[in-house]
């Protein structure tokens, strides 16, 4: 009783209170009807954020003022609610029906209390108004590092207004870690997967009852794959929100098997793509396990850009785009944002339910390790199995990749690539509903040019429209081979990036340093920069089919990433390799008397790790990182070399038992008989 009436004095101020305050906060859900696609475009450009589109009706969200410019543009729009909290006003009013931001850190942080050896609480980043975006990394020993196990991400609440999604995420989290003790099941998938919660992707959202963040933006269109500027992210490119970033930065450390995020407003399975209606190349997979999820949440499951509307800069064409993840999904959960209490349990455990075999499913394929071949280190390396669609990569660090394939049984021809090493293609025979092993030690050539690795960024309105373009962005990684990814974009000058790997950028020597193959003459300019988020760099503009650059004109020792800007065909960015001894240190036969120099390459201060260039005299030498205090962090190389070899050394961060270590001042020093090098370099996690 006594709850009641305090609920229906709550009630009573409700309408009042919602009704005056952020009249301009888009909490206005409508039903449109729309005749294609066009339509449904200009509705985005006045301000409607799509839910979906189904049987010629368009629902969504606007402010109450923009239902006007709806009705002053031609359309007939019918509200459903003025403000979406008017359906269960419980769930946005009672403290405890749904998990604030605040409980819902505090539900983390019991999980890795209770289960230390599973469950581990991280910081990926913050919010506009610096809120934690928090991960549960899940997995056998999470503070120890990975070894091998397939990577999964699981998170809800991109859209702070859809509450369910953040709830489902929260509960699988406490499946896995509550029933590891007593389910044999369980228990293997947490023991051999590295699996990521992060319930409050938009936590900045979630305290204001919005859909986008603090500044209104929907951070669902800010990731890098066909960003488009869509939904208030910020100019002028991708990753300009901070709760992305974050994402990325997980991502980035390496690729997933599988991925789910969890959204609310109808009821659907989905996967990629969502820039465009053409089918991807993995979709007989995808397809299979959208079956699979849909016997435990059986609601219908198909393509983004088909069964829902056309997304730019959605996570799963990011995920799936960049890093070949396959199994890149979202869920829409419940037509309401916010289902009633009764509703919240049944709701997680179907997820759960789902995700479990999900995880199952995912582990069949390709699973293995691609390493030099002398000295076994991981390397950064791209996948491709011949006829089974989209490259994927090994995880930086530890160097495993895992593919799920599907259909699986048969032989399969598949190849590494990794800058500075040769390819390597080998057979492998994976049976129907398991998994095979195949590993690549890779052969060191210092004369093989560097190449494009991966694509994080493009943006371009031309989407696939023939089979021949499927294989969109993989068209311009690797040499150059004639083929080319034709960009075009109807209101603006479109561009890509590449990345040109983790260790291997592009290094200014001596005279030009890079060259950009188009398949047709175009004009275009090229920039260059280490950090994504930082400053591009000019290098010039190029015109014709093959044009070299310098970064001495950007100002830059090395550069990780190129973008070129233009309508252009692009076939291929190419870089000279890693110095040889011979061009940077001439060495005259007989004579010995190099001087060691150690010269950091890219940023200082660094986020993620260092690559450095050190020129060897003859004889013994030894590389090795040390942190303040002079212990010793990481032995990068100890070996005799030729004299005046000069090579490129990567360390990633972490020390020699495989941790990362916290961010902090560093130094690397060279030791060599005509003595020492040292250069200090910053790290900022
Ligand atoms: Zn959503």
């Amino acid at each position: 009783m006594r709850q009641s009436w305090w609920l229906c004095l709550c009630l009573a101020f409700l309408g009042a209170a919602w009704a005056c305050a952020e009249t301009e906060v888009p909490r206005t859900v409508v039903e449109v009807s729309v005749s294609g696609p066009e339509q449904i475009a200009t509705l985005d450009r006045l301000g409607l954020s799509l839910d979906w589109v189904k049987n010629g009706v368009a629902r969504g969200l606007i402010t109450k003022s923009g239902v006007e410019t709806l009705r002053a543009a031609g359309f007939d729009p019918k509200v459903i609610y003025w403000d979406f909290r008017e359906e269960n006003p419980e769930a946005w009013l009672i403290p405890g029906y749904y998990h604030s931001y605040a409980a819902m850190g505090a539900a983390l942080d019991s999980i890795q209390r209770a289960y230390p050896a599973i469950a581990h609480l991280d910081t990926l980043g913050f919010s506009i108004q610096n809120r934690a975006i928090w991960g549960l990394r899940i997995t056998l020993n999470p503070t120890g590092g990975k070894r091998g196990k397939p990577k999964y991400n699981i998170n809800g609440d991109h859209h702070g207004n859809e509450l369910i999604g953040g709830e489902a995420a929260l509960a699988y989290a406490k499946y896995l870690t509550s029933n590891y003790a007593g389910n044999s099941l369980v228990r293997r998938l947490v023991d051999e997967s590295d699996v990521w919660v992060v319930p409050m992707v938009n936590p900045d959202g979630r305290e204001a009852n919005t859909r986008g963040n603090s500044r209104g933006a929907d951070i669902n269109r800010d990731y890098g794959y066909e960003w488009n500027n869509t939904e208030g992210v910020s100019e002028p490119g991708p990753f300009g929100e901070p709760e992305i970033r974050a994402m990325r930065n997980l991502f980035m450390k390496g690729p997933y098997v599988a991925s789910m995020d969890f959204h609310s407003g109808t009821m659907y399975t989905l996967y990629v793509w969502g820039f465009t209606t053409m089918a991807a190349m993995d979709s007989a997979g995808m397809r299979r396990v959208g079956q699979i999820y849909n016997t435990y949440f059986p609601v219908g499951y198909g393509q983004i850009a088909r069964d829902l509307y056309q997304v730019w800069g959605g996570s799963t064409d990011y995920y799936y785009g960049c890093g070949g993840d396959i199994i890149s999904f979202a869920a829409e959960l419940s037509n309401s944002y916010a289902p009633p209490a009764s509703a919240i349990d049944t709701i997680c455990a179907r997820q759960i339910s789902a995700l479990i075999p999900m995880m199952q499913e995912t582990r069949k394929g390709l699973w293995g390790m691609v390493r030099d071949s002398i000295t076994h280190q991981a390397l950064p390396a791209r996948l491709v199995v011949a006829n089974h669609g989209w490259s994927c990569y090994t995880d930086p660090e530890y160097g495993d990749y895992h593919k799920y394939l599907y259909p699986s049984a048969g032989t399969d021809t598949v190849t590494a690539y990794a800058n500075g090493y040769d390819p390597k293609t080998l057979q492998v025979t994976v049976g129907a509903d398991t998994f095979a092993q195949l590993n690549f030690d890779l052969r060191a050539n210092a004369a093989s040019n560097y190449t494009g690795f991966t694509c994080p960024i493009i943006r371009s309105t031309r989407t696939p429209s023939v089979p021949a373009d499927l294989p969109w962005t993989q068209k311009c990684l690797g040499i150059h081979d004639g083929q080319g990814l034709a960009l075009s974009h109807s209101s603006v000058t479109p561009y890509i990036a590449l990345d040109m790997g983790p260790t291997t950028p592009v290094i200014n020597r001596t005279g030009n340093d890079f060259t950009v193959y188009l398949t047709a003459a175009a004009s275009y300019t090229v920039q260059a920069t280490n950090n994504m988020d930082g400053t591009w760099a000019n290098c010039g503009s190029g015109s014709g089919t093959q044009q070299s650059f310098d970064l001495t004109t950007a100002g830059l020792d090395s550069a990780r990433y190129v973008r070129i800007t233009g309508t252009v065909s692009l076939d291929a960015v190419e870089a000279l390799p890693r110095p040889s001894g011979v061009e940077e240190s001439p060495r005259v036969e007989g004579q010995v008397s190099v001087a060691p120099s150690l010269v950091l390459l890219g940023p200082n201060p660094a986020k993620e790790g260092l690559v450095i260039k050190a020129t060897l005299p003859a004889g013994w030498s030894r590389l090795a990182v040390y942190d303040i205090t002079g212990h010793l962090v990481k032995m990068l190389n100890q070996a005799t070399l030729p004299a005046g070899s000069s090579q490129i050394f990567a360390w990633n961060g972490v020390d020699d038992s495989g941790r990362k270590v916290t961010s902090g001042t560093y130094f690397a020093r060279l030791e060599t008989p005509q003595g020492n090098r040292l250069v200090r370099v910053v790290l900022l996690r």
